[in-house]
């Protein structure tokens, strides 16, 4: 990641081990590389540094956990509170050796463990070479196993949670626990806690993924490597890969297909101040070079009203917003 020359140099949390930037500039660590600054952003050393640090914190201090930002628009007049920066932080990606509950009695399945700073394609191409099919889909998204998890992340009819087989969480109190996907909600591009787990949750302190056991089926790493290229393949053909973009803003509505309907309102190429709907993709938003956040922002409500408006559906944003209007 590209950090601006003019932000403040990173400075030391007595105790830990991390790296904390001081009004880090939000733009280096998103992939549409726009936005504001973060009030502090730490880069944890390890996973007991990270529990040591958010002992540190203030009661209420905002925390906001990132991967690879590529799915985050920071608005303009920045975010308040601590950004906990993952990727390449927690980095641990292992086979594991031990057997699910007996399931893989017949040595059918492998498990792998990845730590939440682990890029999502470092997942598909690692279980390739173990010889595990399935996590193909993952070479395609550009995030963290952690984006991946808060998101359920998903193409080409996969999505994350359906190969999770238990997930490790951190709290703001330090505390790291062990969840079984029982205790969460999933559905499309939406992931949160159970009504019991929510309860607690609420009671207690919130928390935040740091890594996951995935089972996938024994099958051949060959062809599942061939599959990798040719679904990149088919995503340069596609995607705007060229321009800085979060890939798709809207969620597709049931049964249809954002990109369809925004370009049917005749949006394509439409542009607010430096941010573009995509030429060659409508439910991609691209950075022509120097777009504010509220350039991005704005153009995501014009394509939303303008489909509400033809269409009388209101699309979902699929991209998350955070911070404060300048
Ligand atoms: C070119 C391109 C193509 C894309 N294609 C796809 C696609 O095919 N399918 C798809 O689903 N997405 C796609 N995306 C979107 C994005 O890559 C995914 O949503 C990805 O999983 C986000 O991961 P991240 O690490 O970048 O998350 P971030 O953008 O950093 O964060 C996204 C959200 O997850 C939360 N979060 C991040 N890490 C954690 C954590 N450890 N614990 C709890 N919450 C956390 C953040 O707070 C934020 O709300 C694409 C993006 C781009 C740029």
């Amino acid at each position: 990641m590209i950090i601006a020359e003019y932000m403040d140099p990173p400075a030391k949390v007595p105790g830990t081990q991390g790296k904390l930037l001081l009004n880090a500039d939000m733009s280096g660590y998103t992939s549409w590389r726009a936005g504001g600054t973060a009030d502090r952003l730490y880069t944890p050393a390890d996973l007991a540094d990270l529990c040591a640090f958010l002992k540190t914190l203030e009661k209420n201090e905002p925390v906001h956990f990132i991967g690879l930002g590529s799915n985050l628009l920071v608005r303009d007049g920045g975010l308040r509170g601590t950004v906990i920066h993952l990727h390449g932080a927690l980095r641990r990606i292992d086979l594991e050796q031990r057997r699910q509950n007996g399931s893989d009695a017949a040595g059918q399945f492998g498990v792998i463990f990845a730590e939440a700073g682990v890029a999502s394609p470092k997942v598909a191409r690692f279980a390739a070479t173990q010889n595990l099919v399935g996590a193909e889909f993952l070479a395609g998204i550009p995030g963290t196993v952690g984006g991946a998890l808060a998101m359920n992340a998903g193409c080409y009819g996969h999505e994350t949670w359906e190969y999770v087989s238990q997930v490790l969480t951190v709290n703001r109190c330090g505390e790291v626990n062990r969840r079984s996907p029982k205790e969460y909600r999933v559905s499309y591009r939406h992931v949160e806690p159970d009504v019991e787990l929510g309860n607690r949750l609420a009671a207690t302190c919130n928390e935040w993924f740091v890594g996951a056991w995935f089972i996938f089926p024994r099958g051949d790493g060959a062809q599942a490597r061939l599959d990798i290229k040719h679904l990149l393949e088919k995503r340069i053909a596609s995607q705007p890969l060229n321009l800085p973009n979060a890939g798709s803003v809207f969620r597709n509505p049931p049964g249809d297909f954002a990109a369809r309907l925004i370009e049917a309102c005749g949006m394509k190429g439409e542009k607010l101040g430096n941010a573009q709907v995509s030429e060659k993709h409508a439910n991609f938003i691209v950075n022509l070079g120097g777009a504010k956040a509220s350039d991005i922002e704005g153009l995501i409500d014009k394509m939303q009203a303008r489909v509400e408006e033809k269409f009388g559906i209101k699309l979902q944003r699929e991209v998350r917003i955070l911070g404060e209007q300048l």
